[in-house]
């Protein structure tokens, strides 16, 4: 038996005594992409510089209605026109890294595709690496927090591509750069097209991660993801839970899902009455799989690490123990070392149980 959250009358007075509490948790973020997490105001001010894309263009992408919409047109956009040299990267990256820290995000690992970037800038992808690696170094000591860049496959790009980033990245390797991932529109670019460039991943000792089961596309995508690129972990997965026995497989593997609760097919497709209830979140919770919360693109989806967080309280019902075990989660699912992943396990859930005290009193000690 769980108990609930149960705030005290100061939190109560203060606001949402879930939202103080969840900014305050230490966090890992493990699905957020560079580019979905660009600051407004530079984006503008990178497109005045390059053009490609107008100020009503940039704004409608930062317009947020009751259904938040796809963030693709902006994220090509940078690619395409604005992005032109390592400096705008390392201000990304930066920018990005002093958002994440004022949620408490103390360790991140974002997502960026260099393909498109290469191509469009005529940079190469060594120059790029290490204007993002820059940025993640001065923010580590001058914010304290960790960033890692996962170099993310272009799934509309022809597979070669793939094979040829994973090259770049063999070939300039950082170990502030410990895996890869694949994104873009899941439906253009089926999983067992990048077979070799998953296997050349592996065999040059990067760990992977794929996004699969996303925009209500089957879970055979996520067998895919599992079987044949090997994945150390899955982005999104919701569609594992139609198949029982890849669903048992994951469980038992201890697979860590990193989940978007604000991921816009869900708004879009659910009605909205039934949203909360029939969202896969929650039967993934239900269903015992390891799951983890993130942001996925902040700024132009509209949502914070502490709101992403906040979500699994408010619209899924976890309770304090299942909150710290995506906390949990988390640390497993996270590309670090053993001793420091320990470390910040013990730490972490000192400041759980004090946090709980402060904003929920009355709640019992777990
Ligand atoms: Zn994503």
């Amino acid at each position: 038996m769980t108990s609930t959250f149960v705030p005290s009358a100061d939190a109560l007075a203060q606001g949402s005594a879930v939202h103080a509490f969840c900014h305050a948790l230490p966090k890992v973020e493990i699905h957020c992409h560079l580019l979905g997490a660009i600051r407004q105001d530079t984006f503008h001010e990178l497109a005045r510089r390059s053009g490609g894309i107008s100020t009503e263009q940039i704004d409608g992408l930062f317009a947020h209605g009751e259904k938040r919409q796809g963030a693709i047109p902006g994220l090509r956009a940078l690619e395409n026109h604005v992005l032109r040299r390592p400096d705008d990267l390392y201000r990304l990256t930066r920018e990005y890294l002093e958002d994440a820290r004022a949620h408490n995000v103390l360790y991140t690992e974002f997502f960026w595709n260099p393909t498109g970037v290469v191509q469009h800038s005529g940079l190469s992808y060594a120059v790029l690496q290490d204007a993002i690696v820059q940025a993640a170094l001065d923010a580590e000591r001058d914010l304290g927090i960790v960033g890692r860049l996962v170099p993310a496959i272009d799934r509309e790009a022809p597979p070669q591509a793939a094979v040829e980033m994973v090259g770049w990245m063999a070939a300039a390797r950082r170990e502030e750069v410990p895996g890869i991932g694949i994104d873009y529109r899941e439906g253009l670019g089926a999983p067992e097209l990048f077979t070799q460039a998953y296997a050349d991943a592996r065999a040059a000792g990067l760990k992977t991660t794929a996004h699969a089961g996303e925009f209500g596309l089957p879970w055979t995508n996520v067998k895919t993801a599992l079987d044949t690129l090997q994945v150390d972990r899955i982005d999104h997965g919701y569609t594992a839970i139609d198949n029982p026995e890849l669903t048992e497989r994951l469980r038992k593997r201890g697979m860590v899902f990193t989940v978007v609760p604000a991921n816009s097919y869900y708004l879009r497709t659910l009605a909205p009455e039934r949203w909360a209830l029939d969202h896969p979140i929650r039967r993934m919770l239900a269903l015992g799989l390891k799951i983890h919360p993130n942001s996925d693109d902040p700024t132009l989806h509209n949502i914070t690490p502490t709101q992403a967080w906040a979500m699994m309280v408010e619209q899924f019902g976890c309770a304090p123990a299942e909150l710290r075990a995506l906390m949990h989660n988390g640390l497993d699912g996270a590309w670090i070392e053993t001793g420091r992943r320990e470390a910040w396990r013990t730490e972490w859930d000192a400041r759980f149980d004090q946090l709980l005290q402060e904003y929920f009193p009355s709640t019992p000690a777990l």
